[in-house]
Parts: structure tokens; C-alpha cells; sequence
């Protein structure tokens, strides 16, 4: 008898239906011989309402507050699932976060799980039960208030629960039918990747994709915990996420490039000459720093001879864009730096791959593919398994398509189907 840890996002419980069906499944495999956890997100795009709704009372709403308002989505999904599966006459029992022993620290929005100790959990699955968990939340150790991962969390949880649980698999439950080479949504040709390493999961994961958490990568990684994602409305294979994927007992040979990543959330900020002396960009990241801002990309310019000044643009998460303009404005005098430029109309690229290490060409092949589709490279940065540029907005589907067809990832047949979701 194995212990399965199964996780449904949103889209898959977006409705009384989908949640009956999911019902459906769940009993499928309980009856199978296996003990289940099933983690579950709020239904659809609820979250979003949420945060809308929160909104439109305040401004700025307190983080411990807001944090409560989001859990409740996760709360109406984890009882009506639990209802949907007695209904089936089987026993269920929802768990808040808190209850499944999820324990974070204390950041709203944000919070990390530094401890989970799933006994009510373990108590449910020995008395036979299913046990379902509200994904995304926890309780902080210090100050017993209710936190949230952040957007997305849910695989978090799974992920966490399964490895504290030393459970035999993590099924991630979602609306496409596994990890695919682009978006399906801007490349139809993008096919399904069978097999891929927590390395390359963790760099798309990183770089935009959003179809698992970085987080939840990490943690598989951490406690080697295979993730299967699949489709919660099709009964086909899926991706298995595992450490080594090419030697494992397959045949595959391992692909250049795995897939194309892009990601629309950030802007870029331009502090523009900027005296070239010692010190000086140690000072703008540092006051970056304090402001708890996360730099993505940096790119200096060679200074002009004549005037000894340099311009210094970075990227950074455009929801974090209004914090760092107002700190950097405090220090212009300090600095001496001339002007701030800002734009939130770039986008972000990146192709990902462990075979790139050993194959030169990867970078040239890349560039003359965006050149052949007229799209320019404003920043680039690399890892070992990893090159990302910087793209004007307009230009991102240009640059996916055009990478993704230069790699030979095009599939013949469109493989991708999209079963729910708004893509929100
Ligand atoms: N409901 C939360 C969100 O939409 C968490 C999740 O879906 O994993 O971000
Ligand atoms: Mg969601």
C-alpha cells in the first residue's frame, strides 16, 4: 500500500462539477489500495476576487489580515471536496493549514514553512480516512496568526506534507497535461516533456513558468520527492520531476534545450549617470536591499571618458517597482546619480537546458533566432543551464515561438490541450 499525496489547483475544483469529479478520482484511488492526502487550492480564480474585494476597502491592506481573507478561499474548497467524497460514502476530513501542522514563519504573503507536523493528518489516514488540506497557509511559530505562502503555495504544501509524511509520491493535479517546452498557449506546437530534472524545473520555475512553485521545486529537491504532475482531466501520463531523469531506467537521450520559459511580471529601472567611483553601486543595491527588493538582472554601462558617468539598469518585479524608485529617489543626492528611467513594458525569455553545458553554439543559435523574427535584446544574463534576455513586451510570443522552433522542439501534432483555467 503506497501513500499518495495528490494536489488539485484551482481550475481542477473551479465549480460544484469539477469538484465531484475530482471527488471521483481521489475515491478512484483510495479504493486502489492506497492512502490518500489530498491538498486543494481555492476554487478558480477565487484568490483573485479576493484580493480585488480587499482592494476596494483599503488601499493597503495589513498583511495579517489580508492573509486571513485569502486562506478562506482554500477553507470552501478543502469542505466541499470533503462533502463531495462522503457523498461518494467514503470518509474525508478537511484540515486547515494550521491544523495539518504547517508551521511557517511569521511573513504575511510570504511566509516559509519551517516545520510541519502533520499527527491530526496521520491520525485521519490510520482511522482510514481520506485527509484534504487547505493548501497555501500555515500558522507562525512566534505569533500563532494565520499566514500565506504566497500566490501559488498550494504545491508548497503539497510537496512539504508529502515529504513530512514520507509519502511514495507528490501527483500535482492541473489543467494541462503536464510540464510542456513553451506555454501552449503561445506555442501551439509545444510538446509535453516526459521527464525532467529538479535543476531545469527550478530554473523554469524561476524564469516564469507557471505551471509549479519554485518553492515546492526546492523542497522536492531537498528530500528527493519524485513530483508527477498531470492533468486532473485526462487520465495521460504527465511529467515526472525526479533528480536524475536520463539515467533512471530510460532510454531518453537528453535534449539541449528543455523548454522556453518567459515571464511579463517585471519592469526594468535605468539610474542613469551615475558617478563611476568606488562605492557607488554598492550603495544603490544596498539601499535596494533594505527595501527588501530582489534584483533580477543588472547590466552597467562602460562610462563615457568625457563625463566619468556610467547608467546602471537592473530588473526587478514591477509590483516591487514603486518601493525601489521612492528609495532610490532618497539617495540622489548622496549618489549624484542624474535621473531615474523606468519601463514595465519589457518581457523576459529564457531557454533551459542541462545539455547546454556541454554544447557550444547554444547563445548564437538563440540570438539568430530572435534576430531572424526582428525582436532586439535589451539584457542578458546566464547560468550554467540557463540564458535569459531582456525583450520589449510586444516582442515576447515573437522571441518563445522563434526559440522554441530554432531548438527542433516543435512538436508534428499539437499535443497541448488546455482543459480549464483563465490563465489569470
Ligand atoms: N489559491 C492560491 C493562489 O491562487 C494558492 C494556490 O493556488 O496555490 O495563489
Ligand atoms: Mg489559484
Amino acid at each position: 500500500m503506497a501513500l499518495v499525496v495528490q494536489k488539485y489547483g484551482g481550475s481542477s475544483v473551479a465549480d460544484a462539477s469539477c469538484i465531484k469529479r475530482v471527488a471521483q478520482r481521489i475515491v478512484a484511488t483510495k479504493k486502489a489500495g492506497n492512502d490518500v492526502v489530498v491538498i486543494v487550492s481555492a476554487m478558480g480564480d477565487t484568490t483573485d476576487e479576493l484580493l480585488d474585494l480587499a482592494e476596494q476597502v483599503s488601499p493597503l491592506p495589513p498583511g495579517r489580515e489580508l492573509d486571513m481573507l485569502l486562506t478562506s478561499g482554500e477553507r470552501i474548497s478543502m469542505a466541499l471536496l470533503a462533502m463531495a467524497i462522503a457523498n461518494l460514502g467514503h470518509e474525508a476530513r478537511s484540515f486547515t493549514g494550521s491544523q495539518a501542522g504547517v508551521i511557517t514563519d511569521s511573513t504575511h504573503g510570504k511566509a516559509r514553512i519551517i516545520d510541519v507536523t502533520p499527527s491530526r493528518i496521520r491520525e485521519a489516514i490510520d482511522q482510514g480516512r481520506i485527509a484534504i488540506v487547505a493548501g497555501f497557509q500555515g500558522v507562525s511559530q512566534d505569533t500563532k496568526d494565520i499566514t500565506t505562502l504566497g500566490r501559488g503555495g498550494s504545491d508548497t504544501t503539497a510537496v512539504a506534507l508529502a515529504a513530512a509524511l514520507q509519502a511514495d509520491v507528490c501527483e500535482i493535479y492541473t489543467d494541462v497535461d503536464g510540464v510542456f517546452t513553451a506555454d501552449p498557449r503561445i506555442v501551439s506546437a509545444a510538446r509535453q516533456i516526459p521527464r525532467i530534472s529538479y535543476d531545469e524545473m527550478m530554473e523554469m520555475a524561476a524564469c516564469g513558468s507557471k505551471i509549479l512553485h519554485l518553492r515546492c521545486v526546492e523542497y522536492a529537491r531537498r528530500f528527493d520527492l519524485p513530483i508527477h504532475v498531470r492533468s486532473s482531466f485526462s487520465t495521460k501520463e504527465g511529467t515526472w520531476v525526479v533528480s536524475d531523469p536520463y539515467t533512471e531506467g530510460t532510454e531518453m537521450e537528453q535534449p539541449i534545450i528543455s523548454g522556453v520559459a518567459h515571464d511579463r511580471s517585471e519592469a526594468k529601472i535605468t539610474v542613469v549617470g551615475v558617478p563611476d567611483k568606488v562605492g557607488e553601486a554598492a550603495s544603490i543595491f544596498k539601499t535596494l536591499a533594505d527595501a527588501e527588493i530582489n534584483i533580477d538582472m543588472i547590466v552597467q554601462n562602460v562610462s563615457a571618458a568625457a563625463t566619468g558617468r556610467t547608467d546602471i539598469s537592473f530588473t526587478l518585479p514591477t509590483a516591487d517597482a514603486q518601493t525601489a524608485l521612492t528609495s532610490l529617489k532618497k539617495i540622489q543626492a548622496q549618489i549624484g546619480y542624474e535621473s531615474l528611467l523606468f519601463d514595465d513594458q519589457i518581457g523576459k525569455v529564457s531557454l533551459i537546458g542541462a545539455g547546454m553545458r556541454s554544447h557550444p553554439g547554444v547563445t548564437a543559435t538563440f540570438f539568430a533566432a530572435l534576430a531572424d523574427v526582428g525582436v532586439n535584446i535589451e539584457m542578458i544574463s546566464t547560468s550554467e543551464i540557463r540564458i535569459s534576455v531582456i525583450v520589449g513586451q510586444d516582442g515576447v510570443d515573437a522571441a518563445v515561438t522563434a526559440a522554441h522552433r530554432a531548438f527542433s522542439l516543435d512538436a508534428d501534432q499539437v499535443e497541448a490541450v488546455v482543459y480549464g483555467g483563465s490563465g489569470r
